[in-house]
């Protein structure tokens, strides 16, 4: 299918690089003639994400939602797959590759799905590293010469769970991390008579450490791995117990969302080097080196090597992996391992939209109360201020008004201003402010210094989600996600705001927002109309924002939409399908009222009977259980 955008106005191409969205959205964002954002995502044709979330709000799905589009993930794993075709065809690698979805970045049922409906094609295996993780990949379909990695801090129950995996039929490979964990596994060897074993790995810790914000990951001191000395140990234990014809798996992973490209060539040396020597040792099974995660997210779409970019693509990285690991093999004669990925970040991060809908202004300007009789000097002074600033004294003028409101506040205090005074200062100081604004965003060189106050004390959009649950890594590790509104691009955004969620967190904020020329900490925005909502979109929310969401304030998950070709399967379980002008959606509602009190240990049955005992009219007026229905509600801003 075509997909080419139409034509955008210069209005159009203004507003989406304003938001960077013509970076970071290069591919499957477009702008539609009436300027709003519609999502293009492979099977499908474009989806106008303004009409999705309005026509869903019409049904009573009111934001905060998530959209998925699964087809995006399969795009991303043909592409990987692709790129290491061809990269093994450029460098003539005689080994294959193959790509490892690992569970930790999401294991919701939509993006297993998605990952699974592709597998047996494409030749993804999966990797697990919880109890619930194996039962969750266990429980899949055996797909013939994928691998089902197991990874993490195993006991001995994890270990016999990995061997009835194998008994299953997957070909389970159990990536073992430390010595005390190689005794563990012989000894699980040795309880019973085992129809089928896992084959093992090792994972090593290489010097070489990874870039951006999950480094430690990796290195000397990393958390993670077996050291050469280790690993040495390791081999010798298997050896005695039997058991290193089984070995035929090593494995590194040098943390998440790596920046730079010259640290992965540097550990794909380190790594290979380490197989090649135990290839060519005793260790002759040896047949998969496995390069973990870590594949970059160009969340800013600045390419560059800043902690929410990457300065490569997909098709350099797994150009430059097999030259790395093609250059060691050709070099030592052993026989060139299957390179296994296990990058999850770049397979399903662009698959999902967080949508939540931008609600009251806080800042609004403020009345200005007519002159009073006898009004103290400081609001008569700030009257002036007001009418008199222009762009030839506003640098003099803006700082009196700033003394004047200081001084006005001080007056306060000691009693000598009346409440009322102090409001009209107040209010008579914003419109200073706003206007200032006004004059210094038509000058071509603004004084410096009050361009950052006026900054500083930009408006406040509140956004009806929570950060906590829907971008927990905005939030805990300073991720920096894109945003754009889902519409009203054909106009020129008159106001810059921040955004705060409805969270009763000072931390509830979102205070970085991604481009690629220089983040944002305020978003420009439109003034709000309430007639026509006004929806804000968080893009590339898909990985790992899943499983870290937190509950703050009992604000549990949002409602979940699911986009995926019509008619091509059946909706999720526990998932409505719904028709929205022709566009087919799967809805899952949101954690209500209840399911947050309960997952907070609390009986609702009995937390109804004190209600109850306390003649509160659970059931009301109306005839209707009130109690009950706020129970069922959703915790979050109705309208
Ligand atoms: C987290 C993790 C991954 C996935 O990393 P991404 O950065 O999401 O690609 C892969 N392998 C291991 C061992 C991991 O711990």
């Amino acid at each position: 299918m075509d997909l080419a955008p139409p034509p955008l106005s210069a209005a159009r191409k203004a507003s989406l690089a304003q938001y960077g969205v013509d970076q970071w959205g290069r591919g499957f964002l477009q702008c539609s003639a009436a300027g709003t954002l519609e999502f293009c995502a492979p099977g499908l044709p474009p989806v106008d994400l303004h009409h999705l979330a309005a026509g869903l709000a019409a049904r009573g799905v009111r934001p905060p939602l998530v959209v998925r589009f699964p087809t995006m993930i399969h795009e991303r794993m043909e592409r990987l797959a692709q790129a290491f075709a061809e990269a093994a065809t450029e460098f003539e690698y005689p080994g294959a590759h193959q790509g490892v979805y690992p569970l930790k970045v999401n294991a919701r049922r939509s993006v297993v799905d998605a990952v699974a409906a592709v597998r047996p094609r494409l030749g993804f295996g999966l990797e697990a590293g919880s109890k619930p993780e194996l039962l969750l990949a266990m429980s899949q379909p055996v797909v013939p010469g994928t691998l089902l990695l197991v990874n993490g801090f195993k006991d001995h129950e994890l270990l016999r769970m990995a061997f009835h995996a194998a008994e299953l039929g997957h070909d389970v490979v159990v990536v073992l991390e430390s010595v005390p964990e190689t005794r563990r596994f012989l000894d699980v060897t040795a309880e019973e008579a085992w129809v089928a074993r896992p084959r093992l790995g090792l994972r090593a810790k290489l010097d070489t450490r990874g870039s951006g914000r999950w480094h430690r990951s990796s290195g000397e001191a990393s958390k993670f791995g077996l050291s050469s000395a280790e690993i040495l140990a390791a081999c010798r234990i298997l050896d005695e117990g039997g058991c290193l014809d089984r070995l035929v798996l090593l494995h590194f992973h040098i943390g998440s969302q790596i920046t730079q490209i010259k640290r992965i060539k540097r550990a794909v040396r380190e790594a290979t080097r380490t197989y090649a020597a135990l290839r060519s040792g005793r260790c002759t099974a040896l047949a998969y080196l496995d390069l973990g995660g870590g594949i970059g997210v160009d969340y800013d779409g600045s390419r560059t090597s800043y902690a929410s970019s990457a300065n490569y693509t997909l098709e350099e990285y797994a150009r430059q992996v097999v030259y790395e690991v093609g250059a060691v093999v050709e070099e030592t004669k052993v026989p060139a391992p299957t390179i296994v990925t296990e990058s999850g970040r770049a397979m399903v991060a662009s698959h999902a939209v967080t949508i939540t809908d931008l609600r009251e202004v806080q800042g609004d300007l403020p009345e200005i109360p007519p002159p009073a009789e006898g009004e103290h000097r400081v609001v008569v002074e700030l009257r002036e201020v007001l009418a008199e600033i222009s762009s030839k004294n506003y640098e003099e003028y803006f700082h009196d008004a700033v003394d004047f409101r200081e001084e006005a506040f001080h007056l306060f205090l000691a009693g000598v201003l009346r409440l009322e005074e102090r409001a009209a200062a107040d209010a008579l100081f914003a419109h200073i402010r706003e206007k200032t604004r006004r004059i210094v965003a038509n000058l071509a060189e603004p004084s410096e210094e009050i361009a950052e106050q006026l900054e500083r004390a930009s408006r406040k959009y509140l956004a009806n989600f929570s950060i906590f649950q829907s971008l927990p890594d905005a939030w805990s590790v300073g991720q920096v996600f894109p945003a754009a509104p889902l519409s009203r691009h054909d106009r020129r955004p008159t106001v810059r705001a921040q955004i705060v969620d409805i969270t009763c967190d000072s931390d509830g904020c979102v205070h970085t927002f991604a481009h690629p020329d220089e983040n944002l900490s305020e978003l420009p925005l439109h003034p709000s109309d309430n007639a026509d909502p006004y929806y804000l979109g968080f893009f590339m929310t898909g990985a790992y924002q899943d499983a870290l969401a937190a509950a703050h304030n009992l604000f549990g998950r949002g409602h979940e939409v699911v986009v995926r070709p019509s008619g091509d399967v059946p909706p999720l379980p526990g998932m409505e399908r719904l028709d929205l002008d022709g566009t087919i959606v799967d809805v899952k509602v949101g954690a209500t009222a209840s399911t947050m009190l309960e997952a907070m240990d609390h009986d609702i049955d009995s937390l109804l009977a004190q209600l109850r005992d306390r003649h509160l009219p659970v059931e009301t007026t109306l005839g209707k259980p009130w109690a009950l229905g706020l129970l069922q509600s959703y915790p979050y801003l109705a309208r």
